[in-house]
């Protein structure tokens, strides 16, 4: 069913400047922007520059053009989170004082042997719970999680559910390097921006209960969800930031379009091609998938 309108709605896509968007980011760019659009709502563009080791100085500029490029454009300025620690501050005392949070003294290494989450780390056994072992340093800070399943419906993927302390464990919300974590200013910048829906990737649709978790903790609305499927390589890979970098043309905005189950037909002018999209956007055309694997080839037109 194609969207109702909803001026009500604010969307956002949040890129973590490590490297130029790649055609699965990219993908899911469009799909957020094209959500905001069709509903009528405002789209606002965040940069997720927490983590500082990862962050290249060019990055930012490069997806702003590959924005440019395409004819994605965003309302009011930027956000940068690295401009925001404040808010994430507060939000770390008060979980602090509802005593939600404990240090961990936990190395990497002594995690690194138990089982592994959907996405790849380890899942905390609690050890630190009750306190550390005399002698230990405090490194990070976690949330305490509970065993009960959280459960949401997303919009395209349909019901999730998970137990986060059964399949994640407690999580860090501040990282040993002195970092507030992704989880936690994610949670306080889609409540503090007045997001109403979130469009991203599935690749983080394991992260969500995480956020409600948090979002109930803090006492802030939960967005609606829409996961859209990650373009992975045909051995089903990450692509690469890299070598997979999108350009934002037409010919990516075609590929892109195609991917998410709306491909433009070929009388449609390169210029043309975001209003037509804006008009045809119907999310349940999406594949309900939460991977499709692309080859170069794939992504021309
Ligand atoms: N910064 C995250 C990333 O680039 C996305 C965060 C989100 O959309 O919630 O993977």
């Amino acid at each position: 069913m194609p969207l109702q309108p909803d001026p009500s709605y604010v969307g956002r896509f949040a890129p973590s400047p490590t490297g130029p968007l790649h055609f699965g980011s990219f993908v899911a760019a469009i799909a957020s922007w094209l959500d905001a659009r069709a509903a009528g709502g405002r789209w606002l563009l965040r940069m997720e520059d927490l983590d500082r080791p990862r962050v290249k100085s060019e990055a930012a500029d490069r997806i702003l053009a590959q924005f440019d490029a395409a004819g994605l454009h965003w309302d009011g300025e930027v956000s940068w989170q690295s401009r925001r620690l404040d808010l994430y501050r507060e939000a770390l005392e008060r979980l602090a004082s509802m005593e939600a949070t404990y240090w961990c003294a936990c190395t990497r290494k002594e995690i690194a042997d138990s089982a592994i989450t959907p996405d790849g780390a380890g899942v905390y056994a609690g050890t630190c719970r009750g306190g550390f072992a005399r002698g230990k340093s405090p490194r990070a800070i976690r949330v305490r999680t509970k065993a009960e399943a959280i459960a949401f419906v997303d919009r395209l993927q349909g019901p999730v559910e998970q137990s986060v302390e059964r399949e994640v464990g407690d999580f860090v919300v501040f990282r040993a390097d002195n970092t507030f974590a992704y989880q936690l200013a994610v949670v306080v910048d889609d409540a503090e921006q007045g997001i109403t829906d979130v469009v991203r990737g599935a690749d983080l649709i394991d992260s969500t209960p995480r956020q409600i978790h948090l979002q109930r903790l803090l006492g802030l609305p939960a967005p609606r969800y829409l996961h859209v499927p990650v373009a992975v390589t045909a051995a089903g890979e990450k692509l690469s930031k890299q070598k997979d970098a999108a350009e934002g043309s037409s010919r990516d905005l075609r590929a892109a379009l195609a991917f998410l189950g709306h491909a433009a037909p070929a009388d449609v002018a390169d210029g043309d091609l975001l209003l037509w999209a804006r008009g045809a956007w119907d999310p349940s055309a999406i594949p309900r998938r939460r991977t499709i694997s692309v080859n170069a080839a794939a992504r021309s037109p």
